[in-house]
């Protein structure tokens, strides 16, 4: 395909002073050669594809120097975006960077679109469009392991699959076809029920099985809600302060504070938190004290962890018997703090009311204990999973609700095979499953979807 040439800043990923501008299009290189001067009279449009070269951003209008750089100059196909790809790495900050951009755009770059270097690499055939919207989350990526997540979807894992779940359906709509075109025995159409029965179970099987992965991804991406709960003066603060004071907080736009819940982001042992501060969960007369409450009560309902905070100095009350009660089948670690006062709690009853989770023992105080605590945090939430290596995570909310879709037309396909419907119409609703993991991928996709994709991402993806 033949586009103009874009240009914008795009900063690398992770950290470095170095700032880039970065060109793609037929013109790339001959704008880029316009405005550099290269140690000895070199010219960009003579040097080899994939070099590296130091030189001089020069204003051709005044000929002054802007900025020292390195150019780097890739050559068409072989590049990000298919196109003929000029790097123009700055170190000297925003401002010369901008600046650069600037002669870039007088001398006959536009300026590109948030996520057009990605939908060029889309267009010309580069990435699909689950690797491409694996970009989108990486961009947004808060967390390191959410980070890996994005990186292995945009290496094609998610692709992959369905692209093989594609296949299997293809094969067998092909294979019930030839057996109804050339029926070669009397039983023919058992088999091809049978068949069209255990292929279709083992694609729903499977999208089940990416399904399950998506509430993982959400949760990378957004920390495990974690709510901290106890009677007064437990120690709940001071168990979110130690975290918080322990841990990479976590840079967020989503707003915490208010009168009566805080929220932290952390970051322990790879899994990112979103921890929670209730005010307490007791019964109040208190009318705006009892608002409080009911909020305290609704994030517990929604919690993914709860931290439930006890105190080794006190005996256990009716009240911590409740809590214990209200967060019933939900993922808990009890924490008993204070462990540097006397003994007052009946440990062997707490273990018998944790029911099986975790106990752990702290004292906030001489910050003892919070090792184990973390330990357990990062247990619970790796228990069972696979390597991270060997994860397929469904992060993107397009792609869970597609696979929802396509799963309801397998199962439609399945119940069609077991009350004995003709099978041209198993064969439409498999083929709407296809279509739709088809979407997943980009394969069966309109322009207009595109469009609304790409405008999500950042400048200078
Ligand atoms: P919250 O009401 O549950 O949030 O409890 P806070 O975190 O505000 O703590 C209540 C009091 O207990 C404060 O004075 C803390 O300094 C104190 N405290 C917290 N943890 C410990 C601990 O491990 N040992 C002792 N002795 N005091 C603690
Ligand atoms: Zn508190």
């Amino acid at each position: 395909m033949d586009f103009d040439t874009i240009a914008a800043i795009s900063t690398p990923m992770g950290e470095g002073a170095i700032a880039i501008v970065r060109l793609s299009g037929n013109e790339a290189v001959s704008i880029a050669d316009h405005i550099f001067k290269g140690v000895g009279g070199k010219r960009l449009k003579d040097v080899p594809s994939h070099t590296i070269h130091y030189g001089h951003i020069i204003d051709p209008a005044n000929g002054q120097t802007v900025e020292e750089v390195m150019v780097a100059v890739m050559r068409a196909p072989k590049t990000f975006t298919r196109e003929d790809v000029v790097e123009i790495n700055c170190h000297g900050g925003l401002i010369s960077v901008n600046r650069v951009l600037q002669l870039v755009l007088t001398n006959g770059a536009r300026l590109a679109e948030p996520g057009e270097f990605t939908k060029r690499a889309f267009l010309n055939g580069r990435i699909d469009l689950s690797q491409a919207e694996a970009v989108i989350d990486l961009i947004r990526a808060k967390t390191d392991r959410a980070m890996n997540v994005a990186l292995s979807q945009m290496e094609g894992r998610l692709s992959n699959m369905i692209r093989h779940l594609r296949q299997t359906i293809l094969e067998t709509l092909a294979h019930v076809e030839v057996n109804i075109d050339y029926p070669e025995y009397d039983d023919v159409e058992e088999m091809t029920h049978q068949l069209l029965m255990e292929k279709a179970k083992y694609v729903r099987e499977q999208i089940d099985r990416l399904l399950q992965t998506a509430q993982q991804g959400k949760i990378l991406r957004e920390g495990l809600a974690t709510v901290i709960i106890g009677r007064p003066n437990v120690g709940k603060s001071s168990l979110l302060n130690s975290l918080v004071h322990e841990n990479k907080a976590i840079v967020t736009d989503i707003p915490g504070t208010t009168r009566d819940v805080i929220e932290e982001y952390v970051n322990v042992r790879g899994v990112p938190l979103k921890l929670i501060d209730t005010a307490g969960i007791r019964e109040t007369e208190d009318i705006v004290e009892r608002i409080g409450v009911e909020r305290s009560r609704q994030m517990v309902k929604e919690a993914d962890l709860i931290l439930l905070v006890l105190n080794f100095n006190e005996e256990l009350t009716k009240e911590d018997e409740e809590l214990f009660e209200t967060v019933k089948g939900m993922d808990v670690i009890v924490i008993v703090n204070k462990t540097d006062l006397p003994q007052k709690i009946d440990m062997e009853r707490v273990i018998q009311l944790a029911n099986g989770h975790p106990v752990v023992t702290t004292s906030l105080l001489e910050e003892r204990g919070i090792e184990e605590l973390e330990e357990a945090i990062s247990q619970l939430f790796f228990t069972g999973a696979v390597e991270a290596s060997d994860l397929t995570y469904v992060s993107n909310s397009r792609h869970i609700a597609l696979l929802h879709q396509a799963k309801k037309a397998v199962e439609e396909a399945i119940s069609g095979i077991e009350t004995g419907i003709p099978i041209d119409i198993v064969q439409i609703d498999l083929t709407r499953a296809w279509e739709l993991l088809g979407e997943i991928i980009g394969d069966t996709i309109h322009e207009s979807l595109i469009d609304q994709l790409f405008s999500q991402f950042c400048l200078g993806k």
